[in-house]
């Protein structure tokens, strides 16, 4: 299946590279971090501050959406983009996650899972061939399918077996599902290197918890079926660095060059580098912006806590380097202010901050995988980041 996405540069020294990925909605550059709108929102965020900020692609979660406000009531209101008034590309989670972050209220069967809602506690049923259903009802650009995430910080190689074999079949599934729901794949090359896109894209996730042999036949299993992309999931879950990287590297070796690698969850500074150099082209998480609320910014000389009473009377920006519209009208006497008197204004500058930190981020990545300096951008950008 013909992927809308082009490598642009590689690395010679790492796995990492740059590449543009199209989508109904416009062009993703990667690698490229999405800010997470659970919900049909980025928390405390509107369309046009994630606009300024840089985003390109948000990411929006099938089971939040199915629940509330139904994705059946989201397709009579035109679709998420309209909904949200979001006119960039939209990527959808399939669910499987959230439903396995609730072991009690859930059972895995051959045709798919059963959960209770946690809002009512009414029961419902996943199968890989609904989910593509409520993703088309959402109508997001990037599909993602229902699959088997262990979230044991230490799971036996049986269970991960397991998890893996349902995960394979249900990917078969997916995609079959897809090609019916999607009769007719409109994805045009240009002469010029890029695509027009006028149809729903499919990734396929990729499980194996921290088994790099599970991880290299899941990515050989998903590589030989009809996908425009893949998820690696069930990764960022407690497990080691060590253990995260080599599961990642058993992961991209076996993928092939010409389709995007997806991280799910992941979206802290130094592990996004760190995947990067390991062949990952895009991010997704809601740390940033849980932080914020929390009062965190990052900078690029450490985190900060902007309620320390050391900022009460800074009359600088949160960081000095950055172009966002926090740090270009605030200082961090206001923000400390701001915070300590619990204005909500607060939650919204340092999410603005947060998520244009993490967007520079990988624009300065890109830069240095073209001109072939990742690695030492890399390494100088975690001391820094460390350093505090
Ligand atoms: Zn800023």
């Amino acid at each position: 299946m013909i992927s809308p996405f082009t490598v642009l540069a590689k690395d010679t020294h790492s796995k990492a590279r740059t590449g543009r990925l199209y989508t109904q909605h416009g062009v993703i550059q990667t690698p490229v971090f999405m800010p997470v709108a659970t919900q049909a929102c980025v928390k405390a965020l509107t369309d046009e501050d994630l606009r300024n900020a840089g985003a390109e692609c948000l990411l929006s979660n099938t089971y939040h959406l199915y629940l509330r406000p139904t994705t059946k009531l989201l397709q009579q209101m035109g679709g998420l983009h309209k909904f949200m008034h979001w006119d960039g590309s939209i990527l959808t989670d399939s669910g499987g996650f959230q439903v396995y972050s609730l072991p009690k209220f859930r059972k895995i069967k051959e045709e798919g899972v059963t959960f209770q809602s946690h809002h009512d506690g009414s029961k419902h049923l996943f199968t890989p061939e609904n989910v593509i259903q409520f993703e088309s009802e959402i109508g997001s650009d990037i599909w993602t399918m229902l699959d088997v995430c262990i979230h044991a910080k230490d799971p036996s190689k049986h269970d991960a077996r397991e998890a893996l074999n349902l995960t394979k079949r249900w990917a078969e599934r997916a995609a079959k599902a897809y090609q019916q729901t999607v009769a007719q794949q409109l994805i045009t090359p240009k002469e010029d290197g890029s695509f027009q896109v006028k149809n729903s894209l499919l990734f396929g996730i990729i499980q194996g918890a921290i088994f790099p042999d599970l991880r290299k036949e899941a990515a050989l299993h998903m590589a030989s079926l009809p996908t425009h992309g893949y998820c690696i999931g069930g990764l960022s879950l407690g497990e080691t660095l060590e253990q995260m990287n080599v599961s990642v590297s058993a992961v991209t070796e076996n993928l092939p060059e010409g389709k995007p690698r997806y991280f799910m969850g992941l979206g802290t500074p130094v592990e996004m580098l760190n995947a990067i150099e390991r062949g990952v082209d895009m991010f997704d998480c809601v740390w940033p912006t849980r932080v914020a609320r929390n009062g965190l910014a990052m900078t690029g000389n450490g985190r900060i806590n902007i309620k320390n009473a050391q900022y009460r009377s800074e009359d600088i920006p949160l960081d000095d380097q950055c172009d966002c519209f926090t740090c270009r009208h605030y200082s961090r006497a206001y923000l400390c202010h701001l915070y300590r008197a619990a204005e909500l204004t607060s939650h919204r500058l340092l999410s603005i901050h947060n998520i244009r930190f993490l967007i520079r981020l990988m624009e300065k990545a890109r830069a240095s995988i073209t001109n072939g300096t990742f690695l030492s951008f890399k390494e100088d950008t975690i001391r820094q980041y460390l350093q505090q």
